[in-house]
């Protein structure tokens, strides 16, 4: 599910072939540029291309190595996965807004339409010309067409249904990345503990150990006094 979606942005932001790289980078990181060059049969003007699309919406992430002997850097790259889905559930809410506005105008206002060029105006164009197509003469009709009604609610209903599982996979990608920040953040916090117990330990030794030291100057102070 998550290649598909991810597929589905890719492709959407920088064309069919950046779908092929989703293929390559998905589940893995740090994939080199010449790795997918070869592998797609395309130049490395031309990936690279592809991938700076891709970062200009956040959608992969890379690093860079510099070649010493040659001079150039090579670049790695990582696709981002939560981004990319994050990018798409906005397009989409985006569209469906769109559609619904779309239906609310179908449903409340009236259109006409010109039978000879399929041409689509809304009742105020239309009484504006007075209903005739500024194209051909032709008489504008209502177009009370119910299959536009029809197909909008099935694109929504359809985009609504995507969204619905888009909205799961972003879930699990969110549950995974808390998971690791409680890891890692239950890490830090063990390792300042040690820390700070090392700290302690150092403290009392050093204490300890001039405890030692002085004791036997102070005596032969004192000594050194009494004669
Ligand atoms: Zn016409």
């Amino acid at each position: 599910m998550q290649i598909k979606l991810l597929n589905d942005i890719v492709i959407e932001t920088a064309g069919k072939q950046a779908g092929e790289i989703v293929k390559m980078l998905f589940g893995k990181k740090d994939v080199n540029e010449f790795l997918v060059a070869k592998k797609l049969k395309l130049t490395i003007n031309q990936v690279r291309n592809i991938f700076y699309k891709l970062s200009n919406f956040g959608l992969v992430s890379f690093m860079r190595k510099k070649d010493r002997r040659k001079g150039w850097y090579t670049y790695f790259w990582t696709l981002n996965t939560e981004k990319a889905l994050e990018l798409l559930e906005k397009r989409l809410e985006k569209e469906v807004e769109n559609l619904r506005q779309q239906l609310k105008s179908r449903e409340t206002k009236r259109f006409y339409v010109c039978k000879t060029c399929k041409r689509e105006v809304s009742e105020e164009n239309a009484l504006q010309h007075e209903f005739t197509c500024q194209e051909c003469g032709e008489v504008y009709h209502l177009n009370e067409d119910e299959k536009i009604l029809a197909d909008l609610k099935n694109e929504i209903s359809k985009i609504e249904k995507y969204k619905v599982g888009l909205s799961e996979e972003l879930g699990k990608i969110r549950v995974e990345k808390g998971k690791k920040q409680m890891k890692l953040r239950k890490k830090l916090e063990k390792k300042t503990k040690k820390d700070r117990q090392n700290k302690r330990a150092k403290n009392k030794m050093l204490a300890k150990k001039n405890k030692q030291v002085k004791k036997p100057k102070s005596k032969k102070i004192r000594k050194k006094k009494k004669k």
